[in-house]
């Protein structure tokens, strides 16, 4: 109960109070569900009410964007790296502003780079919220508070582009522990440095799991009162219908996994 409160309280405040009402449950119609997923983790999930699988429901990413059907997230400290997405969404723009830097360099900075770097006053900066193609959601910085997604990037002088592509490539050539992000930084030279980059890392990603079995736990809050009687009636027959398309629903998914796991173990031979 701590826990499921606790996570309300954050979801409450991430989100405005009319959607927060609609998809926040109430802890009475909550429905406990153990999940093993295809990293191999149990994990605990709530549905509101007991009549809907954790596999047939829709979960939500870290930005309350929709995963696909029967993923959610699994944090792991082995995941694979993010990966750069192209983005194919610009969405809703917020400002914020963040106070002057301290003197005293901040992080590990030498304090030649901090001088350079350091902002001595007040800054505000334009967020944009941006869907990738993955289908997955995160913030991108504008290069101007007065930019918009219709002015397409700034893009860098072509001079500067062609120095800049000489000296990269001279530091991968002499620099072999200095590989990260080589790929991205050669689209971006080639497209004209631009800004803001029109692909960014996925942090969502690289944590997206299959829900591959499920096991029932029961009410958030234990119910106690039901009468005895009712349990020996048997489910009316529109419930019994339902829990039958609702395993062969999940008969056909499981099946289709199966055969992409056969034509994907074929493509790898
Ligand atoms: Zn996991
Ligand atoms: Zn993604």
């Amino acid at each position: 109960m701590r826990e499921f409160e606790k996570a309300n309280v954050e979801l409450r405040e991430r989100l405005p109070p009319v959607v927060a009402m609609l998809i926040v449950p109430e802890a009475e119609q909550c429905y406990r569900w153990r999940v093993q997923l295809d990293c191999g983790c149990i994990n605990e999930v709530i549905t509101r009410g007991k009549e809907c699988l954790p596999s047939e429901r829709q979960w939500r990413g870290p930005e309350c964007e929709w995963l696909q059907r029967g993923q959610v997230l699994c944090v792991h400290g082995d995941a694979p790296p993010a990966r750069y997405q192209n983005i194919v969404e610009w969405g809703e723009r917020r400002e914020r502003t963040f106070p002057a830097d301290p003197v005293e360099p901040r992080g590990g900075v030498d304090p030649r780079t901090w001088a350079l770097i350091r902002h001595g006053e007040p800054h505000t900066r334009a967020f944009w919220k941006v869907t990738l193609a993955c289908g997955h959601v995160t913030d991108v910085i504008a290069p101007e508070l007065s930019w918009k997604p219709e002015d397409g990037p700034r893009l860098c002088r072509a001079e500067r582009v062609e120095e800049m592509t000489k000296e990269f490539e001279e530091y991968w050539a002499s620099n072999p522990t200095g590989q990260d992000h080589r790929e991205h930084m050669r689209r971006m030279l080639s497209q004209g440095w631009p800004s803001p980059e029109p692909e960014c890392l996925c942090y969502t990603c690289p944590y997206v799991r299959w829900i591959v079995a499920y096991q029932r736990v029961g009410w958030l809050i234990p119910r106690t009162a039901e009468p005895k009687r009712q349990s020996q009636i048997p489910p009316p027959r529109a419930v019994l219908e339902r829990r039958i398309r609702q395993a062969e629903a999940e008969a056909t998914r499981l099946r289709d996994q199966l055969a992409d796991l056969d034509r994907g173990t074929r493509t790898d031979g």
